[in-house]
């Protein structure tokens, strides 16, 4: 069975918090390897963070993996932010840059993600396991498909000991970049991020925010299903499930899912993988 890890954000409202209890409690019966917890940049949601990982872990048993991005922050408050997710038992930070958020000033004290594992590596040794992210499609911001390799095997030389992808649905998209990163001597395992599709309009502004390309015959057969859910529902499951039949067929260490919250997209994909 190939090993799972499912991402959540961190719930703001009691009603984001009983959400997240609901969802936690359907998707743990796939036995994740771990789970993580996203970071807002900037700070905005560091507590929010810690908390829902000490809840995650407390509450319902799972190891949870904290994400920790640098942009904005001072070296100083990355390394208090260590120091309790120390104390709390965390043993694997998702690490990166992160986004500044329009307005705000301060870059922070470390620039690329590659400067905040060398930190954390730094004054915590081999404590945490760290993962990074990856992008098939290459960063959005990124200068050049190359650049953005040797950046990524930055990451890697800086001590990272995995990396999870950008979500894609181009399957050749994933393995020509673990090609090109196998042949810059990378040889950390590099897990396909995989988002559900559960609702197309705000897959497609996400999409566009962070570079994943939407084929066109995926957008066409959804804007022809308009508002009927059910088929928007069925066809997003089986494209996704087929995009990971063939990701596990070709190699990929295991599978990472970009839950948002919600259980059911994720287990429509699970359950036509026969995993539940
Ligand atoms: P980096 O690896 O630092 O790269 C950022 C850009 O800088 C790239 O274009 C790279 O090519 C370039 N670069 C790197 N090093 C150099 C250098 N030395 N010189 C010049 N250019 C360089 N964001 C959040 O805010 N919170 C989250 O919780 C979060 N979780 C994520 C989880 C995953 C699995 C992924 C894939 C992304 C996540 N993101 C999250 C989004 C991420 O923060 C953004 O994509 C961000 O723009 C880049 O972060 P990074 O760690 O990949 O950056």
């Amino acid at each position: 069975m190939t090993a799972l890890s499912f991402e959540f954000y961190p719930p703001k409202t009691d009603d984001q918090r009983a959400q997240l209890d609901r969802t936690a409690s359907k998707l743990k019966v796939h036995a994740p390897e771990y789970v993580s917890c996203t970071f807002g940049a900037g700070g905005s949601t560091l507590s929010y963070t810690s908390e829902t990982v000490r809840h995650l872990n407390q509450h319902h048993g799972l190891q949870a993996a904290p994400h920790l991005s640098c942009v904005g922050g001072t070296r100083e408050e990355i390394r208090e932010l260590l120091k309790l997710y120390r104390a709390i038992g965390v043993r694997r930070i998702v690490a990166l840059r992160g986004d500044l958020p329009s307005g705000m000033g301060f870059p922070g004290d470390l620039r690329y993600a590659s400067e905040l594992i060398a930190f954390i590596r730094a004054e915590h040794g081999d404590a945490f396991r760290i993962e990074v992210g990856a992008y098939p499609e290459t960063h959005p911001q990124a200068s050049d498909a190359l650049a953005d390799l040797r950046h990524f095997k930055a990451k890697i030389d800086a001590g990272a000991d995995a990396a999870i992808t950008q979500y894609f649905y181009n399957a050749d998209a994933y393995f020509q970049f673990v090609d090109a990163t196998r042949k810059l001597g990378v040889d950390v395992p590099i897990v396909p991020g995989v988002m559900p599709i559960s609702n197309f309009s705000q897959l497609r502004r996400f999409s566009e925010q962070c570079g994943a390309e939407i084929p066109r015959w995926i957008a066409k057969r959804m804007q022809a299903y308009g508002d009927d859910v059910d088929s928007v529902r069925a066809f997003g499951a089986d494209v996704v499930a087929a995009l990971c039949e063939r990701l596990i067929a070709g190699g990929a260490p295991s599978l990472h899912f970009y839950t948002l919250n919600l259980a059911r997209p994720t287990s429509a994909v699970l359950q036509r993988l026969g995993h539940g």
